[in-house]
């Protein structure tokens, strides 16, 4: 069976308002819709029935009048959007999952990669558990079934205990909504409240601000929240050392206005920008960013270096993902079809154009010879964090080890390649000191090899979790 590495965004209320849970999700979802444009779902509940509503596509391509009118009414919700990265794109493989077992519903919807999910689901198949998609999520909601725990955060608890990888979850039953972290704190979740006590959970602090929620705190790694009508509770569970949020949250993937562990992603990506411009000096006559994401860094670059900042690249922002042809003629055309080039701002000048990563190398060879085209004189190219030269096993889209430009070679090949006057990265240890202050530590996975765990080791723990009269 193939598993899906995806990188997504999860959300959940339990409402007390006279606000309707389902548009609320409906918000929400869509500020996470950076975090996924493959698929999205909500399922609600008024804690007898729940009703669900999914499919490929966006959240406004999702969610129609009709189904927001269908979900309309209820207390709970939890909802996901979707970044397929491998696998079938289609409405089996979207989430939230739905599925009955003995206490009646179980929904889960799940951000992150699980490293032992292909021996888990082996040994639940060798016992007879039938599974019905591709997604490593359906593995989680069989363990949380199984476990004859007490109360569901025992379950939740003893379905930890066996299962490694990244997870940043949201689940409902009858009664509560539940947020569970990962114990090494790989992705991000956090809770807000409204003024009424209604509790929310989130990937990232930026939907609470559009439905007008406060942010409460992050949930800590190893961590499971409970939502309901006796309020918030907590319920931790052991940590695992050598783990922390995933660094490249605050380089490219969250939305600068979201708060991470408490450092404020634009800020991060601001401070990011002054180190780089400390560490690789050049020359220019106007610093620019590659939109959207390298924007915050690149203004940081501007604010340190004295080069003064301006818009070199325009994007186009109805583009979504382009379903592109192999062959270089499409590809080029694909970038050109999402950023152009602002002429006036290039002719003539020493243009120096911060981007906050370089992964397989395929827009910025592009975006180079279409700066020379305009008639820049010189091209260089400061990167707002070191190179990826590693592939990223908990959820983000890092292809494998022999696409990555920056893996087998060195900067300098990589600039020739690129057709660059000058390149530079910014080092590991000036990237961890943009993100200084983040309480749970960080993974360097995709750039030093460190994973948080060993993965050869982990990829084969199948133990089922022990059935104890507590399940504690
Ligand atoms: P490359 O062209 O080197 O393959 O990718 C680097 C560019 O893609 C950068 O501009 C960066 O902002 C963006 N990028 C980095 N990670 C991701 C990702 O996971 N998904 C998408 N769509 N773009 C990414
Ligand atoms: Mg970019």
């Amino acid at each position: 069976m193939g598993y899906l590495a995806e990188e997504c965004g999860v959300f959940g209320v339990y409402n007390n308002t006279a606000i309707d849970s389902a548009q609320m999700g409906y918000f929400a979802l869509q500020a996470l819709q950076h975090r996924g444009q493959d698929g999205a779902g909500m399922v609600v509940s008024d804690g007898k029935h729940a009703a669900l509503v999914k499919n490929i596509g966006l959240v406004t391509d999702v969610f129609h009048p009709g189904e927001l009118d269908a979900l309309s009414g209820k207390k709970y919700m939890i909802g996901h959007v979707r970044y397929a990265t491998s696998g079938a794109t289609n409405v089996l493989n979207t989430q939230p999952l739905v599925m009955r077992y003995q206490d009646g519903f179980l929904a889960l919807a799940h951000n992150g990669h699980l490293v032992n999910s292909k021996a888990l689901s082996r040994s639940l198949r060798d016992i007879g558990v039938l599974f019905q998609t591709d997604m490593d999520t359906e593995v989680l909601a069989h363990l949380i079934a199984r476990s004859h725990a007490a109360d569901m955060p025992g379950k939740i608890a003893e379905m930890m205990a066996v299962v490694y990888g990244s997870y940043a979850l949201v689940i409902m039953d009858r009664n509560h909504v539940y947020g569970v972290r990962d114990p090494w704190g790989i992705r991000p979740l956090c809770i807000g409240r409204m003024e009424n006590g209604t509790y929310i959970l989130s990937s990232e602090s930026c939907a609470l601000d559009v439905i007008g929620a406060q942010f409460v705190r992050d949930v800590a790694p190893g961590e499971i929240v409970s939502i309901g009508p006796d309020g918030l509770r907590s319920y931790p569970q052991p940590q695992r050392s050598g783990g922390g949020i995933c660094l490249f949250e605050y380089v490219y993937f969250a939305r600068p206005d979201s708060t991470i562990d408490g450092v404020s992603v634009y800020e991060s990506r601001f401070r990011a920008g002054q180190l780089l411009a400390q560490v690789a000096p050049v020359e220019a006559d106007i610093v620019a960013g590659v939109p959207d994401s390298a924007l915050s860094a690149a203004q940081g670059y501007a604010n340190a270096s004295g080069i003064p900042y301006g818009d070199v690249l325009v994007k186009n922002r109805y583009i979504g993902r382009t379903f592109i042809q192999p062959g270089q003629r499409a590809r080029e055309m694909a970038v050109r079809l999402k950023l152009s080039v602002l002429r006036g701002q290039v002719e003539g000048k020493r243009v120096l154009l911060v981007d906050d990563s370089i992964v397989r190398g395929t827009n910025s060879i592009i975006i180079a010879k279409m700066l020379r085209n305009a008639g820049a004189k010189e091209v260089h190219m400061r990167i707002s964090s070191p190179p990826v030269r590693f592939p990223c096993h908990f959820g983000i889209n890092t292809p494998n080890q022999k696409q990555l430009i920056g893996a087998g070679q060195s900067v300098e090949d990589v600039r020739k390649l690129l057709g660059l006057d000058s390149l530079a990265y910014l080092p590991l240890e000036k990237l961890e000191e943009s993100v200084k202050g983040s309480s749970c530590g960080y993974c360097t996975g995709c750039f030093d090899g460190h994973y948080p765990m060993n993965l050869a080791v982990c990829r084969r723990k199948c133990a089922l979790q022990p059935k104890t009269k507590e399940g504690r």
